[in-house]
């Protein structure tokens, strides 16, 4: 969620309540219904989703990276650019992207493709990816 859709989100919530301000000088509890649920659920929706992307970023970044390509970095030096669900991207101090996906560090080129890198054993130690 953009700062954008933040805004538009919380102008909804407001609008929501007010409706059901009104309502519920109507109808009493149920007005408020109106506009207390769909804000709940959307509002935990939210933060559910907000939780599960800090949750994703946490695993990813748990994770150790090997050393780059140029043989500067090292796993702490690599800055996450993005991580879902499945895969994350990192960029190490010598500016190269790579994308890290289960057990497969990939490097990222300028065109968006990737080149197999370096593939992770059973006993956690990088080795050349030697597929293709
Ligand atoms: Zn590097």
């Amino acid at each position: 969620m953009n700062l954008v859709e933040l805004v538009l989100f919380a102008a909804l919530s407001a609008a929501l309540l007010t409706l059901g301000y009104f309502l519920s000088l109507k109808y009493g509890a149920a007005g408020w219904l109106v506009g207390v649920v769909p804000v709940g659920a959307a509002w935990a929706w939210f933060i559910f989703g907000a939780f599960r992307a800090t949750f994703t970023e946490i695993r990813h970044s748990l994770n150790r990276r090997p050393v780059c390509r140029q043989g500067n970095c090292r796993s702490k030096d690599y800055v996450m650019i993005k991580a879902t669900r499945e895969k994350a991207v990192f960029r190490c101090r010598c500016g190269d992207l790579y994308a890290s996906k289960d057990n497969r560090f990939s490097r990222i080129l300028q065109d968006g493709s990737l080149v197999p890198y370096m593939l992770q054993d059973a006993s956690r130690h990088w080795k050349a990816d030697t597929t293709t």
